[in-house]
């Protein structure tokens, strides 16, 4: 075939096929047309999965009579004039492609009305390169009103991409809760088929939308972070976060729930998403997810937005900032918030008595806490751990403690002196603090208590390594071999130091000082399979993987008997402890049983 322009009509379906993939698509950007022209209330409808329609009305600024035609002409837009413009970009849409985009491969009729004009248009367009444009005068109120029928008739290839009815519609749902989520002040209401399926007031208050979208249950789990600009002079401290996150309890199996918009932008953000991801490291376990609604707002010339067609990517001139407000704004919130794992024996949320814990600014616990010699870790840095010698009469301690605990909306990270009471199967330690009994799963317990130790140690670069006086050969399954070579760096890192000795032998020559006392080959066997494991650095770094595994075989194990004293010991390194309720894979350390709930059960209340 000799080299030919493409007739226009084609040209504008295969430029349509960047915007509109799919119904949602459509739904997304008359959605941001509404909300640049000013609406206060969006209406969205759907039938068929938006196959065979979608309409969209709005009570924004409607569209000239004189400028109607032009608004579905392709590159015609009001909202850039310049290139100027290009950088400091405060509306959703600028490339002005979409209305034109959709009527390459829909019918479209659009009703608008603009504020200060006496009567509104009609204009039918669609369906072939002139449109067809059909228009006349007709009596509405002001705002606009887009209807979109048969999408894709004219370009089959697509439609065959289309997904069942249900699919789509689930795509059009979680578009439109995720904009209502970032304009709670709008009023959306969106229906399937003729039934409403989600409504907004628009009062303004975004745990209410919170509610709507994810469920009275879901939001009650959900933590509000709010990181204003501090008043720096450094350029990016204007970054501002807020929204809400899970609280560790809440979690999802993949990163859907993971809402991320930018500038009032929805956005799929890759390092953005990680951030939120790595800032609940070490409280959710691998392979789960936290849910988030997060509003990161920078200054207009600190995002570039014109990098993807949907407008779905962004990129930021300074990028590790973002990240590290980002992860700092949730972490914060994370370590402030994280309650205790409760028993609930009717299985139903009862948050009422989160209030009766103490804060980490509780002034007597710090105080006596300090008198023993124990640092009070500043959240969110690890702890550093010491061992007070001097502290010999938990029990008093946590009892004369009761009277003088403040009451607090907000429950701290650290725990109550705890009284140990004793062992349960081996594997459990009962407890007694000022708010009832506490059952604490001791191997949980140690891992969180080692990890932290190794964590901050590694911090200060005082690891503490012991050093072979004989180097100790360990044999490797022959696959693991060429991989755990190739993490030798990494594994000095921490303190563990291999050398190849030919094939699949390698000689170790120190051990982290925690698995000192452990089998050097059962060691070794831990971390090559932690390694061969290890697909998705992603979500934890390599390191810090192999840093729990190697707590996770010198901690207590389940089954081991332990003494008065040590289980005395293990509970007072718990309770400095910055997450001592999670161990580090996530897993709750303690369950509690509030005196409330002790009372209820036995009908003394
Ligand atoms: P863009 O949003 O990038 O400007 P569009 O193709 O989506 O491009 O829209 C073209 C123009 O039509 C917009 O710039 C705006 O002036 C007008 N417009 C579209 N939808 C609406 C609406 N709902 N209310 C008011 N004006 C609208
Ligand atoms: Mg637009």
């Amino acid at each position: 075939m000799p080299i030919h322009l493409l007739p226009n009509e084609l040209v504008s379906q295969i430029a349509a096929g960047e915007v509109v993939e799919r119904p949602a698509s459509v739904v997304k950007e008359l959605v941001e047309n509404a909300l640049d022209a000013g609406a206060t209330d969006i209406r969205i409808e759907v039938m068929q999965g938006g196959r065979k329609l979608i309409r969209v009305g709005d009570n924004g600024a409607g569209i000239p009579a004189a400028e109607v035609e032009l608004a579905f002409t392709r590159h015609a837009t009001s909202k850039i004039a310049t290139t100027s413009d290009l950088s400091r970009i405060n509306t959703l849409g600028f490339r002005g492609e979409a209305l034109a985009s959709i009527a390459a491969v829909a019918h479209v009729t659009c009703v608008t009305r603009a504020r200060g004009e006496d009567v509104g248009t009609q204009l039918r367009v669609g369906g072939g390169p002139s449109y067809d444009a059909e228009r006349k005068g007709i009596g509405v109120p002001p705002g606009t009103l887009i209807t979109v029928e048969d999408l894709f008739h004219s370009v089959p290839a697509r439609l065959k991409f289309l997904k069942a009815d249900a699919t789509e519609r689930r795509h059009i749902d979680g578009l439109v809760t995720r904009y209502a989520l970032a304009y709670p002040a709008v009023r959306f209401r969106l229906t399937h088929d003729g039934r409403t399926t989600f409504e907004t007031s628009g009062n303004g208050k975004l745990i209410d939308v919170l509610i709507a979208a994810y469920g009275l249950q879901v939001a009650q789990e959900m933590l509000p972070v709010e990181a204003k600009p501090e008043g720096s002079d450094r350029p990016l401290e204007v970054i501002a976060v807020s929204g809400y996150v899970s609280s560790p309890s809440l979690s999802r199996a993949n990163r859907n729930d993971l809402t991320l918009f930018v500038n009032g932008r929805w956005v799929q953000d890759r390092n953005l998403t990680y951030a939120v991801v790595q800032a609940y490291h070490s409280m959710l376990m691998v392979g789960r997810y936290p849910l988030c609604f997060l509003r990161v707002d920078v200054p207009p010339e600190e995002v570039d937005v014109n990098v993807h067609p949907a407008k779905a990517e962004v990129r930021f001139r300074n990028p590790d900032e973002v990240f590290r407000a980002v992860q700092r704004a949730v972490r914060t919130v994370l370590v402030e918030h994280s309650p205790v794992q409760r028993i609930d024996p009717k299985g139903l949320g009862d948050y009422s008595d989160l209030t009766a814990w103490p804060t980490p600014g509780d002034a007597s616990r710090l105080e006596r806490l300090r008198a023993l010699g124990t640092d009070i870790p500043t959240a969110p840095q690890p702890v550093q751990m010491s061992m007070p010698t001097s502290y010999t009469e938990p029990h008093k301690e946590s009892q004369s403690a009761v009277p003088d605990l403040p009451q607090s909306p907000i429950p701290g990270p650290q725990l109550p002196a705890m009284r140990v009471l004793g062992q349960i199967g081996t594997t459990y330690i009962v407890a007694e603090g000022p708010e009832g009994m506490y059952l604490i799963d001791q191997h949980a317990a140690h891992e969180r208590v080692l990890y932290e130790k190794f964590m901050a140690e590694r911090q200060r670069h005082s690891l503490a390594i012991q050093n072979l006086l004989e180097p100790h050969p360990v044999e490797v399954p022959i696959e693991s071999a060429e991989l755990l070579t190739e993490h030798l760096d990494v594994l000095a890192g921490i303190g563990l130091t291999l050398e190849p000795f030919g094939g699949t032998t390698f000689l170790l020559r120190s051990v982290p000082a925690v698995v000192a006392r452990e089998d050097p080959q059962s060691v070794v066997n831990d971390i090559v399979a932690e390694i061969d494991a290890g697909d998705a650095p992603m979500e934890a770094s390599e390191e810090a993987r192999l840093i729990l595994r190697v707590c996770k075989r010198a901690a207590i194990k389940a089954g081991q008997t332990l003494a008065m004293a040590e289980m005395q010991e293990l509970i007072r390194q718990l309770e400095v402890c910055a997450s001592p309720r999670t161990c580090p894979h996530g897993r709750p350390t303690m369950i509690h049983l509030s005196a409330d709930q002790l009372a209820r059960e036995f009908g003394r209340k």
